[in-house]
């Protein structure tokens, strides 16, 4: 007998008509012949109205106390979804976190979960209960009570039925929200995005990380690393939702298939670093230590030795992350600059890993909309471009989009303040028509109609390595690296002295994308007040004809640029699961790199993949000491 984990979101049990509703979902699929376990969330705006109570209080509440008052929302409305089924004629018991074992670290307010006992779940399933599971919440190991970060019912649920699968289970999990599946962007925000039928796995980490909130990226991390089948779906309709599955062919096809904003990220410029190996590495070691994930990161070679390092915090973070450098940045002999408020817009697609002529397509429709690109970054399959936001209103309103169909929840209040971002990742949309029907969105992907994920013949032939490497990791949420490749086909073209201002990029790589060749790694920073440096890596084989090209268009745009071309370069990937979120896998290979007195002169970082760039010659070094490093040997 399978087991369905139905999870559903605060909006869905926000009053007792919805929380009938779900109870009525989750009597079906027990009826249909199913074990049901219902993950629930605070009901409506619950966790923010306790964030607000303890605010009214003190503006530094202890963490530990924190954790305490905001479990209480879903205790509620377990208990509450408990008595709905029994209502309805149906066995339900109802528990927390803790009380089911759901065991994590210590880290309150973005606890991990190291494990799960399904013991006492399973023995409720089998004498005949839907069990009813209190999302967001567990239990560290001293006994205290911690919660797994905002949005984080969702993770407890996929990992739930992860632990099941590996108790022997078949499971599925759906995700019950308040639209009908993963959209093209948040649909809020874009009235005419389009609902998909199936994302991959990494397009919706990549998707959920840069900022489309429909599901937790902590829960996709689960669903991918012990494969489990999830779809999104709404609460109020019987509608097929959205798949996320392994990868399939036909993905590939489409450069591009979403777009996502985030508006909760700051961005530091740390100026007049000394350009010398793990140096990087002493910065990012010290926010890892302290558990600060840094998202974008962008490094460029200034002047005289010095380096200029560019980077992203949660805006949550941004306070801890200036302490927490301080001493350094003055050891260093450095200068830590914030640079007021920004947007991260994102693409992401499967397919711009083999498509030339993405970055230009996203970076004209900018320019087309003057909106100037403070940073940019790649990954392997998402190009992130951070917009300003200083200079306007905070009431800055754009037509036709401020009328959200719900009451607003905290989330879309702060983007609806991203008034540059909102627009930038509109234009973003169009640009890539993702309006429009295509393959498995809107246009049905097999001929026998709609959308079903299949056994991927690729996650079969690996599942060997899957259950080898989940067998070597301590806790459930502990980092997966997969692999380290080493890319010595890869050149890298500078620009120095770019002037910083809205349609030079696009400039740029729509001179080198005419030319058909494809670029594969992105990182603009700022160089000084009014300039910039691009790099950008072309395959060794192109690296003359896109050199000439990006010098003819660079002296168009101002004959101070300087282009230089380097052919003598390797570029190293660490593959994996929740690279970025989980901060101890750039510590890790910058500080192997840097026992090794290996210069990193790139950074590219993903939820999938971080990549670096260092000298050619000591590629082969760099790829046994990393994958020494990972244990991969
Ligand atoms: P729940 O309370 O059910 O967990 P959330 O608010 O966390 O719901 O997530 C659902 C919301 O996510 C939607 O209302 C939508 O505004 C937002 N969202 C952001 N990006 C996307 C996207 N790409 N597809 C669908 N919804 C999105
Ligand atoms: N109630 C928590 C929150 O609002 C967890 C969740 O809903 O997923 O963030
Ligand atoms: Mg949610």
């Amino acid at each position: 007998m399978g087991v369905v984990v139905q999870k559903f979101g605060g909006s869905s049990v926000k009053d007792a008509e919805r929380m009938m509703e779900a109870a009525r979902k989750a009597i079906r699929a027990k009826h249909a012949g199913n074990k049901v376990i219902v993950v629930v969330s605070a009901q409506g705006s619950t966790t923010d109205d306790l964030i607000a109570k303890a605010a009214e209080i003190t503006a530094a509440p202890s963490a530990r106390e924190m954790d305490m008052l905001l479990a209480t929302g879903e205790q509620i409305s377990i208990a509450l979804t408990a008595m709905a089924i029994h209502e309805l004629g149906e066995r339900a018991v109802s528990f927390t976190g803790p009380q089911i074992g759901i065991v994590t670290d210590s880290t309150h307010r973005k606890a991990r979960i190291k494990k799960i006992d399904t013991q006492r779940l399973t023995e409720a399933l089998d004498a005949g209960n839907i069990v009813v599971l209190a999302g967001f919440q567990g239990m560290d190991e001293q006994g205290e009570i911690s919660t797994l970060g905002r949005g984080g019912s969702d993770t407890t649920a996929v990992a739930v039925a992860a632990a099941l699968k590996l108790a022997g289970y078949e499971v599925e999990c759906e995700i019950y929200t308040d639209v009908d599946g993963v959209y093209t962007t948040d649909p809020r925000i874009v009235p005419d995005a389009r609902k998909m039928d199936a994302i991959s796995y990494d397009e919706m980490l990549e998707m959920a990380s840069m900022g489309a909130g429909v599901l937790h990226s902590r829960s996709i991390e689960f669903a991918k690393k012990f494969d489990v089948p999830l779809m999104v779906r709404n609460a109020r309709s019987d509608a097929m939702g959205t798949w996320i599955v392994p990868e399939e062919p036909w993905m590939s096809e489409i450069p591009a298939c979403g777009v996502a904003l985030a508006a909760d990220e700051a961005r530091l410029v740390l100026e007049g670093v000394p350009d010398k190996p793990g140096v990087s590495h002493r910065v990012f070691a010290a926010l890892a230590d302290a558990n600060v994930a840094v998202d974008m990161i962008a490094q460029s070679v200034g002047e005289g030795g010095k380096a200029t390092i560019g980077f992203t915090v949660l805006n949550t973070e941004l306070d801890k992350t200036k302490k927490l450098l301080g001493p350094l940045v003055a050891e260093l002999g450095a200068m830590l600059n914030e640079t007021g408020k920004v947007s991260k817009v994102s693409v992401v697609g499967a397919g711009m890993r083999a498509m030339s002529g993405v970055a230009e397509r996203m970076f004209q429709a900018l320019a087309v909309e003057g909106v100037n690109l403070k940073m940019i970054t790649t990954g392997d399959i998402k190009i992130s471009v951070l917009v300003e936001e200083d200079g306007l209103s905070e009431s800055g309103v754009i037509p036709a989009l401020d009328a959200p169909p719900e009451p607003i929840k905290k989330v879309h209040l702060e983007s609806k303040k991203a008034v540059r971002g909102r627009r930038a990742l509109r234009a973003v949309h169009a640009a890539f028509g993702l309006a429009n029907p295509r393959k498995g969105a809107g246009e049905k992907t097999a001929s026998n109609g709609e959308f079903k994920p299949r056994p991927n013949p690729l996650v079969v032939a690996a599942a060997r390595d899957r259950e080898a490497a989940i067998a070597r990791l301590e806790g459930m949420e502990d980092v997966m690296v997969s692999g380290v490749h080493l890319n010595i086909e890869q050149s890298r073209i500078t620009i120095h002295d770019l002037p910083d201002i809205p349609g030079n990029c696009s400039k740029v790589f729509n001179a080198v994308a005419t030319g058909g060749i494809l670029v594969d790694m992105i990182v603009q920073n700022q160089s000084g007040p009014t300039k910039a440096e691009l790099s950008f890596t072309v395959p060794r084989a192109d690296l003359t004809r896109a050199l000439k090209r990006t010098q003819d268009v660079v002296r168009e745009i101002d004959s101070s640029c300087r282009v230089v071309g380097d052919g003598d370069i390797a570029v190293l990937f660490v593959l994996g699961v929740g690279m970025r979120t989980h901060t101890g896998v750039a510590r890790t290979m910058f500080g192997a790199l840097a026992a090794r007195g290996i210069n990193i002169s790139m950074i590219n970082t993903s939820e999938v993949c971080v990549g670096v760039v260092v000298e050619r010659a000591r590629g082969d070094e760099a790829l046994a000491c990393l994958t020494e490093a990972f244990k991969l040997g």
